[in-house]
């Protein structure tokens, strides 16, 4: 019989990719989102879609029916311009994770995945922009984001108990500011690269050359690319290791660096705007690599400038597109 997977919030940026390669691999997928099907930023007719809403438990329990394998990429989430005006509504992610994995448990599903994230990682780790790359363990003592890192962070301590506790096989990977073609880029909810390739973008096609950019700029990050961060659930979910690994790249740049990226991609200088009052989160964070290397043989490794190529030009057709 054709293994089932699931994919839940398939119908945003990272589940629409994860459909597309599993239905690559030759999987069966049911994708199911609580948004409606035709605001899925992908959809896959070969694939069983799914509108509903994953924080309800009958919900979970018939969209688990019949799977091997749970991929939760469901969240109510977004950049740092949403998640520190929307503690709330993150945290009530619990609903989500907790739900699947009550039905995964008692539908003796075989894998599950959790999409966690660097906003796990403890704030005293991250005060500085050359900050040392952050390994696994530096989750602990905890003192993650307020809000949406917190509820991450207990949903991985809910995964690893459903395992020791029920043997459900529970797998996580902690994702590092993943990018690429098909993410938000406008709306309130966008991060930094779709952010940065669109106000470029718009200066482009509207002949300003103003671009703002939040912060001094000097903060740092490293930016995964999505084949990779696909690439690297996949690892995690079929590897042996079952505690959070970094799924990240290990590229730091500051935000000037990445505006400057985009900025010789698109051909232009642009006039750089401080806000100094917009939300910038951590002064530094980058991906730690060691373990995922040690484990799988593999680290994130799309240099940042030909991912962002990809972003900007697909960024660029939508606005021409006027969508
Ligand atoms: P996204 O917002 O594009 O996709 C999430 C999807 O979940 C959305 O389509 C949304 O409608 C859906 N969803 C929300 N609540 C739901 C519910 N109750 N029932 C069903 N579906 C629901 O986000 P993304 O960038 O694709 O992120 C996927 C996962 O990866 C999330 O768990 C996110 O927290 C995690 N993550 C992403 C990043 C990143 O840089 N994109 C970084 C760290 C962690």
């Amino acid at each position: 019989m054709q293994q089932i997977s699931l994919v839940a919030g398939a119908g945003g940026f990272i589940g629409g990719h994860l459909v597309q390669q599993l239905m690559a691999d030759g999987h069966r997928v049911r994708a199911v989102d609580r948004k409606p099907l035709d605001q899925w930023y992908q959809l896959f007719p070969g694939a069983e879609n799914l509108s509903a809403d994953l924080s309800l438990r009958p919900a979970c329990q018939k969209a688990v029916s019949g799977v091997t394998t749970v991929f939760n990429l469901a969240a109510d989430m977004g950049g740092m311009g949403y998640i520190e005006s929307n503690k709330a509504a993150c945290m009530l992610n619990v609903l989500i994770n907790t739900h699947l994995l009550m039905a995964a448990q008692e539908a003796a599903v075989a894998r599950f995945f959790f999409a966690s994230s660097a906003c796990v990682y403890a704030a005293d780790k991250q005060l500085t922009a050359a900050i040392p790359p952050l390994k696994e363990a530096d989750s602990y003592p905890a003192m993650p984001e307020d809000g949406y890192g917190w509820e991450k962070l207990f949903g991985e301590r809910m995964c690893r108990h459903f395992r020791e506790d029920f043997g459900l096989q529970t797998r996580m990977a902690r994702y590092h500011n993943v990018y690429g073609p098909h993410e938000t880029y406008f709306g309130g909810r966008e991060k930094a690269p779709a952010a940065i390739c669109r106000k470029v973008a718009q200066a482009v096609l509207s002949g300003s050359n103003e671009i703002e950019i939040w912060g001094d700029g000097e903060q740092t990050r490293s930016f995964t690319y999505i084949d990779d961060c696909i690439k690297g659930s996949l690892l995690v979910t079929a590897g042996a290791y079952a505690e959070p690994v970094n799924v990240g790249s290990s590229e730091m740049v500051t935000i000037n660096q990445l505006v400057s990226h985009v900025e010789k991609i698109a051909g232009v200088r642009m006039l750089r705007r401080y806000d100094l009052d917009a939300p910038c989160g951590v002064r530094g964070r980058n991906s730690d690599n060691t373990l995922i290397q040690s484990l799988y043989d593999w680290q994130p490794s799309t240099p940042l400038i030909r991912g962002l190529e990809v972003l900007y030009r697909w960024v660029f057709d939508q606005l021409k597109r006027g969508s």
